[in-house]
């Protein structure tokens, strides 16, 4: 689905050059569920931010499907990113004014085929907080709300930046929970950043970074169902 191709990005900053990404190879497959470990500064939030079109790569290519993104202009970049990527990330950023429904349909109208928010909340287990607001619902309650606001425009592709950074480990199992089941049911291509081991268990394989570049990829043999 993906092919990342010696893809480097270099940040500037003064008179201080940053190597974020060091020539990555990677490729991620239709239906996958991927976990990106390594230290923090290795680079996996830059890659997955390329990949998803919310960044460029300083050189290499990324491929997406048959489409060469790395190409793209900023608003093919932008068509691409709203009719193809959903992302989490640690802190919900869901808007305090409006309740779970609210905030889920606003993402979904730029859909083109979207979910009703109705059912993206139910099939992350919130079809009783439809009507809360994010100031009453617990971390994990919100952590569910954002992840409905993403599956809800049906993407393809899922990047997950330490979606249970936030939580204790009981509510983080009910959002691996979650994510287990949007890449069963729904098929969707899954890439988490993460230090929980727990969603080690349930990838289909692991991809280690070092110092902005791949130091391994496991595949896990025996995947197991969150529990
Ligand atoms: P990780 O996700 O593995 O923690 P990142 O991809 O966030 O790593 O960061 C990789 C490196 O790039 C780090 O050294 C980080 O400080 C640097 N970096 C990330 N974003 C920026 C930015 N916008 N400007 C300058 N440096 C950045
Ligand atoms: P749109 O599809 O409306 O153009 P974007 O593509 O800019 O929105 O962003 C996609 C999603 O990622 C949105 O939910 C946005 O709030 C979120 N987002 C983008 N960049 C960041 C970031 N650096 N940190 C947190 N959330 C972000």
């Amino acid at each position: 689905m993906f092919t990342a191709r010696d893809v480097s990005k270099v940040y500037h900053s003064g008179e201080v050059e940053v190597v974020a990404l060091a020539g990555i190879d990677l490729d991620l497959y239709p239906g996958e569920m991927v976990v990106l470990l390594g230290p923090s500064g290795s680079g996996k939030s830059t890659l997955l931010n390329i990949i998803g079109g919310l960044d460029r790569a300083s050189t290499g290519t990324v491929r997406f499907r048959d489409e060469q993104i790395s190409d793209y202009p900023e608003w093919k970049l932008t068509r691409y990113r709203r009719a193809h990527v959903g992302f989490v990330f640690q802190f919900y950023n869901l808007i305090p004014s409006l309740t779970a429904r609210e905030n889920v349909a606003l993402v979904a109208e730029i859909s083109k085929n979207p979910m009703p928010p109705e059912e993206a909340l139910e099939m992350v287990g919130l079809k009783h907080r439809l009507d809360h607001f994010p100031a009453q619902m617990s971390g994990g309650e919100q952590q569910r709300v954002a992840i409905a606001r993403a599956i809800a425009k049906r993407p393809d592709v899922l990047f997950c930046d330490e979606p249970t950074g936030a939580l204790d480990s009981k509510t983080g199992i009910l959002v691996l929970d979650v994510l287990y089941r949007i890449n069963a049911e729904l098929g969707a291509t899954i890439a988490i950043i993460t230090h929980n081991a727990d969603i080690r268990k349930i990838a289909h394989r692991v991809i280690s970074f070092r110092d902005g570049t791949i130091e391994g990829v496991e595949r896990n043999e025996t995947r197991l169902k969150p529990t």
